[in-house]
């Protein structure tokens, strides 16, 4: 094979024109926004805010293949004493301890959980109906839904565990994501990768293998095929810079209801000007529910744990995330159910909410790794039927 077509440069497009151009070939991405990166963008200027509050889970294949690249760069540890300053909220209170019961969840392995039975009935059984409600709404950091005890169990206790692990698993690339697509885009450019930005493809190729690496919701358009959905979330987004007090927690999180509010400035201070903190929240919302009301949760936690922050704002932007935010699997499925990578003709799809393990980019990083895989293994074995006839 000599060449491949990657549409789309987020995590999953960098991902695949990298292992591609590792093993030769020629590579040539196509994105349609005039900058790289995806969902995996900062905002410039004196705010670098990641869209949502985002981190690098270290614990599978996609942290050793960032690594063994160097392509992380400098990752930002929670000082100790802001780690103390983790709060939750549990029956209206703040407090700064799980529940036992919670704890004793995080002892059950993920393989424990069954993929045939919702996250509630299982955990329920384990723990206890109050620790069962507890550890959902603490998933949602990791899956951004807004009912994480309807899931598949399997699924929500493998992103439990990875989200409470000790030492945390959760790390932050100095500068926000930004500087990770960077170090990507770099690389790919080192290796020869022609990157056209500005280029969107409305009809794909039919002279080279493609990987298509864009949403689900895009590739369903480009491949016009019915067929790509999978369950996803939706999630307010808040991001806020406040004038610095001392005692502003560093995380809080919802275990009334799924919510996250991250002090993203106690781990990298570069993210906003001196005396300024950045905070990011993330409130999951039912599909009957708006982004004012998730946007008003978020408030509400803000004003139980961060004193006076409304008249400390120097800057404020909310979102709403709509299947943005990666695959989520309900009971009786699991990624082998997804949308396959193999489409068929020399078509791969790679993204979050394709059939890949791993939570949330992880999945992204995967795909790309088995679409390029599948893609330079197929051209190989044609060659083979072709030396043999
Ligand atoms: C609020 C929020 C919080 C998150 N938090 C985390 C987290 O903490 N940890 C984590 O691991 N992940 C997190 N994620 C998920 C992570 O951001 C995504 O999994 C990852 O960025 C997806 O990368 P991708 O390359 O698959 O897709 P994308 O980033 O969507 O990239 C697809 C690219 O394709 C381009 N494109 C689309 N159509 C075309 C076309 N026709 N032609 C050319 N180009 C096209 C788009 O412009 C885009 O740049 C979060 C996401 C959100 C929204």
């Amino acid at each position: 094979m000599h060449r491949i077509t990657v549409v789309g440069g987020g995590l999953a497009g960098l991902t695949a024109a990298i292992t591609a151009a590792e093993a030769g070939v020629k590579v040539t991405v196509h994105e349609a926004h005039h900058t790289l990166g995806g969902r995996a963008r900062t905002t410039e200027g004196p705010y670098q805010a990641d869209e949502g509050p985002h981190a690098l889970y270290t614990g599978g294949p996609h942290w050793t293949w960032l690594t063994q690249r160097d392509l992380v760069g400098p990752v930002t540890p929670v000082p100790a004493r802001e780690a103390a300053r983790l709060r939750l909220r549990h029956h209206g209170q703040l407090r700064r301890t799980p529940p036992f019961a919670l704890l004793k969840l995080l002892r059950r392995g993920a393989r424990d959980a069954p993929a045939d039975t919702d996250f509630l009935s299982w955990a329920t059984e384990q723990a206890g109906a109050e620790g069962a409600r507890a550890a959902a709404h603490y998933s949602a950091v990791a899956l951004f839904h807004h009912d994480p005890g309807i899931l598949s169990a399997a699924f929500v206790q493998e992103r439990l565990r990875r989200a409470a692990r000790l030492p945390l698993e959760a790390h932050h690339p100095r500068g926000g994501w930004a500087t990770l697509v960077d170090r990507m885009a770099a690389r790919a450019w080192n290796l020869g990768v022609r990157m056209e930005t500005l280029s969107r493809v409305d009809t794909l190729p039919t002279d080279t293998p493609v990987v298509v690496a864009t949403s689900l919701p895009a590739a369903r358009r480009l491949l016009r095929d019915d067929s790509l959905t999978w369950t996803g979330g939706r999630t307010a987004l808040l991001d806020l810079a406040l004038r610095g007090r001392r005692g502003d927690p560093f995380v809080l999180s919802d275990l009334d209801a799924p919510g996250w509010i991250q002090r993203t400035t106690a781990q990298d201070r570069t993210l906003a000007p001196a005396g300024e903190q950045l905070v990011q929240g993330q409130i999951p919302i039912a599909p009957h529910e708006t982004r004012a009301d998730g946007i008003a949760r978020a408030e509400h936690l803000l004003d139980l744990a961060y004193d006076g922050w409304r008249e400390r704002v120097t800057w404020r932007r909310e979102a709403l995330a709509n299947g943005r935010t990666g695959a989520v699997d309900l009971p009786g499925t699991s990624w082998r159910d997804r949308p396959a990578v193999d489409r068929g003709d020399g078509v791969y799809l790679a993204g979050d909410q394709v059939a890949a393990p791993g939570v949330l980019c992880e999945v992204a990083f995967n795909s790309a790794l088995t679409a390029v895989s599948l893609a330079l293994g197929r051209h190989r074995s044609h060659r083979l039927d072709l030396k043999r006839a």
